[in-house]
């Protein structure tokens, strides 16, 4: 990709320096319009990192992931399966600086922040990643599909051994609020169990082998 020739080259940075030049970017137009760069938040390494789509309007004043309405909901749901979001989770988004009117991100946007968000991937080491809504599952998985087709299914990030899985956007269930058996919150609720029940495994395969990671 053109766009990435004239990138530096990531890959042997930390992860302070990566965020360093992350916050100084002005490699797309999205830079212009932004209060902060909403580069990540959570412990790095971390076994659980969740990519979502760009930071909204109290992202961009506070620079840090979802902490906005979305941002609280996700919390909830994280925590109504025992994910603690300071401990347990690493959050960032498919672009770090907040697109106009919260508009979805534009291919060439995702592309100048791509090097970006693979850097943050080799560094945070997670083992399982959850792509929020199908602007990330396109970006991280190149699938295009409907969310309620492709949510809750095992993906391994091609090039390596670790677990994908899309799950819908909390922006989504905010506008979806209903509960019952089939709606998207039910599914989300299904799906979370599922992760930490994959992290449960992780963790008693780590303590057998050792402690090994
Ligand atoms: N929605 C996102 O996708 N990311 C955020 O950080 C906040 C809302």
């Amino acid at each position: 990709m053109k766009l990435f020739e004239k990138s530096k080259d990531l890959s042997k940075l930390s992860y302070d320096q990566v965020k360093s030049l992350a916050v100084k970017c002005s490699k797309c137009p999205l830079s212009e319009g932004r209060t902060n760069v909403v580069f990540g938040h959570g412990p790095v390494p971390c076994k659980l990192m969740l990519i979502g789509e760009g930071p909204g309007e109290q992202e961009d004043l506070q620079g840090l992931p979802f902490v906005g309405r979305a941002g609280q909901l996700l919390t909830k749901i994280l925590e109504s399966v025992g994910i603690e979001r300071e401990k347990d989770i690493y959050i960032t988004n498919i672009v770090k600086c907040r697109p106009p009117g919260n508009r979805a991100p534009l291919s060439t946007e995702t592309e100048s922040c791509y090097p970006y968000l693979e850097a943050q991937i080799r560094l945070v080491a997670p083992k399982i990643i959850l792509l929020a809504g199908s602007p990330s599952t396109k970006v991280v998985l190149k699938i295009n599909e409907p969310m309620s087709k492709i949510r809750g299914k095992w993906h391994k990030l091609p090039g390596t051994e670790i677990s994908v899985m899309p799950i819908f956007h909390p922006s989504y269930l905010l506008r979806n609020p209903t509960k019952t058996k089939g709606s998207p919150k039910w599914h989300t609720w299904q799906d979370m169990q599922e992760v930490k029940h994959a992290l449960e495994y992780l963790v008693k395969v780590e303590e057998l082998s050792g402690g090994e990671k």
